[in-house]
């Protein structure tokens, strides 16, 4: 930026590799590298994971078995002996300080080295674990500081930081190189949170915390330090979600500046829909779809977000709020990840809107290039009132006559960028966006930050519960008979393989080899079909048209399966080496179940490597069918990062904060940033200049700051 803040220009020397640093050369920049560490800044912010109170000196009759201590002592002999009557050999020194004596023992040294560095009458400051061995105390390994005037190296009387260290660097070596790190760069760092939030939270300076937990001061608490919750740690996890919301709470701000189209509810449709239909609009999705309304009659433009457990029925509000969008003689577009699931929203809302005497049509990838120009040529003529597709829909040249609504099925397929690009298709049309993957609040807070949240809490009613098993594989045959007699009552069912890369040879391999067992296993009365990522568009279609139709009896499939697909008549879900899938899709896949009038079940077939902790997880599954409860669970077990896929996986990249234990850190960070972005004229004054540059620093591409507007 040409007109950078003068303060920024500190912020280069954060940039510089860590060679810079006395006593860095390629060979340890090399071993850095493994920890990722690779600037100053890197370093700076690679915080210590525990901490050491060494402040305290005992003397050596004081001293406890169990405990870690650290006395100061002579040497009254150090050298090697025959340990017992064995052939192998110790390294013995004994020590005394006036008030007793210790012995240090190690198995493995350097003979000559240990020789030569440590003689008979030398002081040493000594640290580690004391032991009892045949009624003498002892220390195995300690850690030893030679005091060779007699004067303790008053540094190691400190509360000592404890980093993650690699293969060939020491703890010494590392704390060495972060304490010059934070004396002499804590002050390259530039932040410009605004006085008076800092004062609210009772925080500290950035600079200052950083050094404070590098080098933590004596009369520091090492309880808080080591809790994380030590107030310096705080001022660095604040700051760090702190711009998070800012860029979020700018881009809701900007989202709401828009003008958007203010919809007049005229019920044309909408009634005679809800006449329609076979049964009545739950509690919950009536009020979603009141606040969806509240959005649209708005003069703003509609950015909300519905989570909906799957099979709470988000499609049919997700129908109504098109038909409202068609009432105001404006047109809808739903755009889902799959084909699968555009062809299957298409038949549904087909279904609806035909009887309404409303036109929708289907664009995928599969769209032959003559039925693409005469949709394309409808749309942009007015003519048709809804378009449901895949990314196909997103591509430049599908232009609508007047766009008032994009739907955005399942979300975390898709990336900001593509909620942008919807948007832009119309002149500022209203957003939804729906998904059935509940979100823990701390993530839809960072994810969906921008975003109006409303929840569909709850079930239509008359489902009944579907009964979870976790077995071991050794049960395949138990497993396989229940199938049997499960399709023979008439009712179908989808047998599961996790395959690593949907795209690749093996795997196809694998899930054909796969069919060809199972269809030995079960014999030929049953007709099984198989589902997996490398079939075109038009041959899954195919597939889910006879599993649909019921020509196939058991759907054999990958996650393809995982998202929407709807096939009442589907009771039985087989899932193997289940523990492969986080939870999270395993409640996905799962909710493809239970959805007509059948009792269903869920077998979750685990590998003998599942290992103890692999059950626990799947027993979590046994247990709950609440989705949000689910969600916890796996946002606990997998972390952020893994939970929410590589798509947006950035916006938790932090560098110290966690999403999880830090999350009420994170509400306040959005509630000072959000009220700090109302301020009017907050953009324009200058007072935020440096705040708004360090923002687009920090964010713009992860927060696709650029592509607001
Ligand atoms: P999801 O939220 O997973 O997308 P769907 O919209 O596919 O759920 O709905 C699941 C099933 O429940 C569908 O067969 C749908 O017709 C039915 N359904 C939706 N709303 C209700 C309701 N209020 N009462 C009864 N059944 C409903
Ligand atoms: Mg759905």
């Amino acid at each position: 930026m040409s007109d950078s803040h003068p303060e920024l220009s500190k912020q280069a020397n954060l940039n510089t590799p860590l060679t810079v640093l006395r006593g860095v050369g390629p060979n340890l920049q090399r071993k850095l590298s493994r920890l990722k560490l690779h600037t100053i800044e890197d370093l700076l912010y690679f915080l210590p994971y525990r901490y050491e109170d060494r402040r305290q000196l005992l003397h050596i009759s004081q001293v406890k078995v169990s405990t870690t201590v650290q006395f100061l002592g002579k040497i009254l002999s150090a050298d090697e002996v025959r340990n017992g009557r064995g052939r192998k050999k110790v390294f013995e020194m004994l020590v005394s300080d006036g008030s007793g004596q210790i012995l240090l023992k190690w198995f493995h040294y350097r003979h000559e080295w240990m020789k030569q560095r440590y003689r008979k009458g030398q002081q040493l400051l000594v640290v580690g674990e004391v032991h009892q061995f045949k009624g003498r105390y002892e220390i195995l390994h300690p850690e030893l500081e030679l005091c060779s005037d007699g004067n303790i190296p008053i540094e190691n009387l400190r509360i000592l930081p404890v980093y993650p260290l690699t293969e060939g660097i020491s703890q010494k070596q590392m704390r060495k190189l972060c304490q010059q790190v934070a004396l002499e760069y804590s002050s390259c760092v530039v932040t410009a949170i605004p006085q008076h939030i800092i004062k609210r939270r009772g925080l500290l300076t950035l600079a200052d915390s950083l050094v404070k937990l590098h080098i933590p001061p004596s009369d520091s608490e090492i309880e808080q330090l080591q809790s994380g919750r030590d107030v310096a740690r705080k001022t660095v996890v604040f700051d760090e979600f702190f711009y998070l919301q800012l860029g979020l709470a700018l881009r809701r701000l900007g989202a709401q500046f828009k003008q958007g189209i203010a919809f007049k509810v005229n019920h044309l449709y909408t009634k005679p829909l809800v006449d329609m239909l076979p049964f009545k609009l739950t509690q919950a999705q009536r009020s979603v779809l009141s606040q969806i309304k509240h959005d649209m009659m708005s003069e703003q433009q509609m950015n909300r977000l519905v989570q909906g457990d799957v099979g709470s029925g988000k499609t049919i509000v997700a129908l109504l709020a098109c038909l409202i969008a068609v009432e105001n003689k404006t047109q809808a577009a739903v755009v889902a990840p799959t084909a699968i699931l555009a062809e299957q929203h298409f038949q549904q809302f087909n279904h609806w809107l035909s009887q309404l005497g409303l036109s929708a049509a289907l664009l995928t990838g599969a769209t032959t290039s003559a039925e693409r120009q005469h949709i394309l040529r409808q749309l942009s003529e007015g003519t048709l009132d809804v378009l449901v597709g895949t990314h196909a829909l997103l591509q430049p040249d599908v232009v609508f006559h007047c766009l008032g609504l994009g739907i955005i099925d399942e979300q975390h397929r898709f990336g900001v960028q593509q909620r942008n690009d919807l948007r832009k298709k119309g002149e500022n049309a209203d957003i939804l966006v729906m998904t059935a993957t509940p979100i823990p609040r701390t993530l839809s807070m960072t994810v969906y930050g921008d975003l109006s949240l409303s929840v569909i809490d709850q079930l239509p009613p008359g489902r009944t519960p579907i009964k979870t098993r976790v077995v071991s594989t050794g049960k395949r045959s138990a497993v396989l008979d229940f199938v049997k007699r499960e399709l023979d009552k008439g009712y179908q069912g989808y047998f599961v393989y996790p395959l690593v890369e949907e795209s690749e040879r093996s795997d196809l391999k694998a899930a054909t080899d796969s069919l060809d067992t199972l269809q030995r296993d079960l014999g030929n009365n049953y007709r099984l079909g198989l589902l997996h990522g490398r079939l075109r568009p038009h041959e899954k279609e195919a597939v889910m048209q006879q599993f649909k139709q019921h020509q196939i009896d058991l759907l054999v499939a990958t996650t393809v399966i995982e998202v929407g697909i709807d096939v009442p008549n589907a009771s039985l879900m087989i899932v193997e080496h289940a523990e492969r899938f986080g939870l999270a899709q395993l409640h996905q896949l799962r909710g493809r179940v239970g959805r007509g009038s059948a009792k269903s079940y869920c077998i979750l077939v685990h590998s003998d490597q599942c290992g103890q902790e692999g059950m626990q997880r799947l027993q979590v599954m046994e247990n709950n069918s609440d989705g949000f409860k689910i969600a916890e669970a796996d946002l606990a077990q997998r972390g952020p990062g893994e939970f929410l896929g590589t798509k947006q996986a950035g916006m938790v990249n932090f560098k110290v904060a966690n999403l999880i234990s830090d999350g009420y850190l994170l509400e306040m960070a959005r509630q000072d940033a959000f009220e700090l972005v109302e301020q009017p004229n907050f953009i324009k004054d200058k007072k935020y200049k440096l705040l708004l540059q360090i923002l687009h620093q920090r964010w713009d591409t992860r927060l696709e700051l650029a592509n607001v507007g």
